[in-house]
C-alpha cells in the first residue's frame, strides 16, 4: 500500500476535519456585510472575548488583514517599521507600497524579535520636513522568518511603550499568535493590550480552510470595514467558513502543544543527520529551519527527493529548509519523515 503523503511544507496544508466540515455544513447564515450572518457575528464576538478588543471584522485572509491595517493606520509616504524577515515585506506582493503608498524601514531583530531601543533608534525626527513620517510599527508573533520565535511579553511591552510615547501605532501580525500563546502561557489578551490592531489566522495551525479576523478599537474596525469593502473583502453567507473558525478556536487551539513537541522531535532528529546544521533550542514552536552543509546537496534537490519519497518540505533559500508541524502530522509521521530525509542525505 502506498504510504500517505506527509506534508511538512506548511501549517497551511491542514485540511478541514470531519467535525469541522459538519460544523460548516450546519452553520446558520445570513448577509455578512449587513451584520446578518449569525455565525460570523459569533466568531467576531468570540475573537473579541479572546483578545479583549472592542470590535473585530472577519476577512478572507491574513494578508488582507495586514493590508487593511496598514491602510487604516498610515497615509501616503508614511513609514512602517518592521523586521527584515516580515511577511508584509517579503510575501505580500509589495502590498504596503501598492495599497497604502508607504515606505518600510526594515530592522534586524534577533529571530524577528526586536526591542523598544531598536524601534527608538529607527524612529524619524518628527520635526524633519525631509524624512518620512514614522507612523506604524508592525510585529509578527510568532515570527515566521525568525524560526517561529515567540515574542516575550515584556519585549512587546517595551516596543509598545516606545511606540506610544512617539505617537506611532503598533500592529501585530498574529498568523501564529495561537502558537505564541500556547508556548509561552501568556494570554492572548495580554499581547493584544500592547497593540492598536492585531489579527488571528484560522488557516495556519488552527486548521480551517479560509479566514482571518482583524481586531481593535471600535473606531479602528469602523475604518477597517471601509477598506474591506474597497478591497472586495466584504462577504455574504460567510457563516459557512466562520463556523470553521469557531470550531478551530474550540478544538484546535490547545492541541498546538502537540505540534510544538513534534517540531522539537523533528529538530532533534535533523540534528542527528549528517550534512545538516540546526540550532535546536531556537525552534520554539512549530516551524523548523535548518541549513544544508553537505557539499553538492541543495535545498531544491532535497525537496524534490523527499517529495518523490512521500515527504513534503520547503526550500527557504538555496541551502535552507523549512519544515512545519501541524494537526495532520503525527509523531509517527515525523519519524517516517526523518527516515526519508536521512536516506536521501545518505544516498
Ligand atoms: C501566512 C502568513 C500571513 C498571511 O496569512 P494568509 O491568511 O495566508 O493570507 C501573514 N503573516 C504571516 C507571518 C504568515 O505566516
Amino acid at each position: 500500500m502506498q504510504n500517505r503523503f506527509i506534508d511538512l511544507y506548511s501549517d497551511t496544508k491542514t485540511k478541514p476535519s470531519p467535525g469541522m466540515r459538519k460544523a460548516m455544513a450546519e452553520a446558520d447564515v445570513g448577509d455578512e456585510q449587513k451584520f446578518e450572518d449569525p455565525t460570523t457575528n459569533r466568531l467576531r464576538e468570540r475573537v473579541c472575548e479572546l483578545l479583549g478588543t472592542e470590535d473585530a471584522v472577519f476577512l478572507p485572509s491574513g494578508t488582507m488583514a495586514n493590508q487593511i491595517a496598514i491602510r487604516v493606520h498610515c497615509r501616503l509616504g508614511d513609514e512602517v517599521i518592521a523586521d527584515r524577515t516580515a511577511h508584509i515585506i517579503n510575501a505580500e506582493t509589495g502590498g504596503p507600497a501598492a495599497n497604502s503608498g508607504v515606505m518600510i524601514r526594515a530592522i534586524d531583530g534577533p529571530n524577528g524579535v526586536f526591542t523598544g531601543e531598536q524601534v527608538k533608534a529607527a524612529l524619524r525626527d518628527p520635526n524633519s520636513r525631509n524624512a518620512p513620517r514614522s507612523r506604524l510599527v508592525s510585529i509578527e508573533n510568532t515570527s515566521n522568518g525568525g524560526c517561529g520565535t515567540v515574542w516575550p511579553l515584556s519585549t512587546m511591552q517595551g516596543v509598545a511603550q516606545v511606540a506610544r510615547s512617539a505617537g506611532v501605532a503598533l500592529h501585530m501580525d498574529g498568523a501564529r499568535l495561537c502558537n505564541a500563546v500556547v508556548k509561552s502561557g501568556t494570554p492572548a489578551r495580554d499581547y493584544a493590550q500592547c497593540v492598536d490592531s492585531l489579527w488571528l489566522d484560522f488557516t495556519k495551525g488552527l486548521g480551517a480552510p479560509v479566514g482571518a479576523t482583524l481586531a481593535g478599537s471600535k473606531d479602528f474596525i469602523k475604518e477597517a470595514w471601509r477598506q474591506k469593502q474597497m478591497l472586495g473583502g466584504s462577504m455574504r453567507q460567510s457563516g459557512v467558513i466562520a463556523a470553521a473558525g469557531l470550531y478551530a478556536l474550540e478544538h484546535n487551539w490547545d492541541r498546538l502543544a502537540e505540534d510544538h513537541d513534534n517540531a522539537h522531535h523533528l529538530a532533534q532528529g535533523i540534528a542527528n543527520i549528517k550534512g545538516f546544521k540546526i540550532d535546536v533550542p531556537r525552534m520554539e514552536t512549530n516551524l523548523v529551519f535548518f541549513e544544508i552543509t553537505k557539499p553538492g546537496m541543495t535545498a531544491a534537490k532535497l525537496v524534490d527527493a523527499c517529495k518523490e519519497r512521500g515527504v513534503g518540505i520547503g526550500a527557504n533559500n538555496p541551502t535552507r529548509i523549512r519544515a512545519v508541524t501541524h494537526l495532520d502530522v503525527s509523531r509517527a509521521d515525523i519519524d517516517r519523515a526523518l527516515r526519508v530525509i536521512n536516506d536521501v542525505m545518505a544516498a
